[in-house]
């Protein structure tokens, strides 16, 4: 992905400095830090600052704890916890053993912290019942169209690997969901878009939540997981044959079937508006 292009430069402020990279820092006003804004929030802001400019990008070096501290006239614990808390959020590389002596560098591919902390907020967020299933359903019948297009064969073997261990009887059927999750992950995985994968990643544990959520009549259970295992089957071989149009429409059918006969919804409304959906985006 390439930096947006930076912002017309409007030159420094009287008070701004500007660093061997050609960056420009404000020292924080003391307005800024007495009205509930602790300093290191402005240390990340202003660090958010330069990226949304585009002043700063992936693989680019921050300047050293101590120039950043001077720079922006805050003490040294500031831009130390303005750091850890970057690092957790992905943006800059670890800092352990670091030492003081170099800047942070930012990360190339945040995508990891990009889905754990989505993750986190799905988790906590406990949208309704319809939004995940019309979401789910925008979001995996665009990434199997496009595995099916152009997915891996290391992609497709693992999806075969899970296909074939949902088949175990012996699974139960919080097991059995597991790897079905897994599934519908590894299919937007597939995809190639590294953005779809890590949606789905994100929404990952809300789905499986959601399928354990189902009541289960253990009597019935083998049979359900029959054609659901026969299901994914049939999306697997639509794939592997390139037939994005058909994957598509088993996958639909497949998703809208399990919250039909699980919670005894019809999901025909949200299943024809991504059809429709389907028709303008194709
Ligand atoms: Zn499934």
């Amino acid at each position: 992905m390439s930096k947006p292009p930076p912002l017309p430069d409007r030159g420094p402020s009287p008070d701004s400095a500007v660093t061997s990279a050609g960056l420009h820092w404000s020292p924080l006003s003391l307005a800024s830090t007495s009205k509930g804004v602790r300093a290191h929030e402005r240390v990340i802001a202003q660090i958010e600052q330069q990226i949304f400019t585009g002043r700063l990008g992936p693989g680019d070096r921050l300047p050293t704890q101590r120039e950043l501290a001077e720079l922006l006239g805050v003490g040294r614990p500031a831009v130390r916890e303005a750091l850890r808390i970057l690092e957790y959020l992905g943006v800059v590389g670890s800092q352990t053993g670091r030492g003081h002596s170099s800047g942070s560098v930012l990360v190339v591919r945040p995508a990891p912290a990009l889905t754990r902390s989505l993750r986190l907020h799905m988790a906590m967020s406990q949208f309704e019942r319809d939004d995940l299933l019309e979401t789910r359903l925008h979001l995996e019948v665009l990434a199997v169209a496009k595995a099916a297009e152009k997915a891996a064969p290391e992609d497709l073997d693992s999806l075969a690997q899970l296909v074939a261990a949902m088949e175990d009887p012996a699974h139960t059927p919080e097991q059995f969901y597991a790897f079905d999750t897994q599934f519908h992950v590894g299919l937007a995985t597939a995809s190639g878009n590294r953005l779809i994968g890590s949606l789905m990643e994100a929404i990952r544990d809300v789905v499986q939540h959601e399928m354990s959520a189902a009541p289960i009549d253990l009597q019935s259970w083998p049979r359900t997981a029959g054609w659901l295992g026969a299901e994914h089957s049939q999306i697997l071989d639509a794939t592997r044959r390139g037939d994005s149009d058909r994957a598509a429409e088993l996958l639909a059918e497949h998703i809208g079937r399990f919250y039909d006969v699980s919670f005894e919804e019809s999901p025909a409304r949200l299943i024809s508006s991504w059809s429709a959906a389907g028709q303008t985006c194709r």
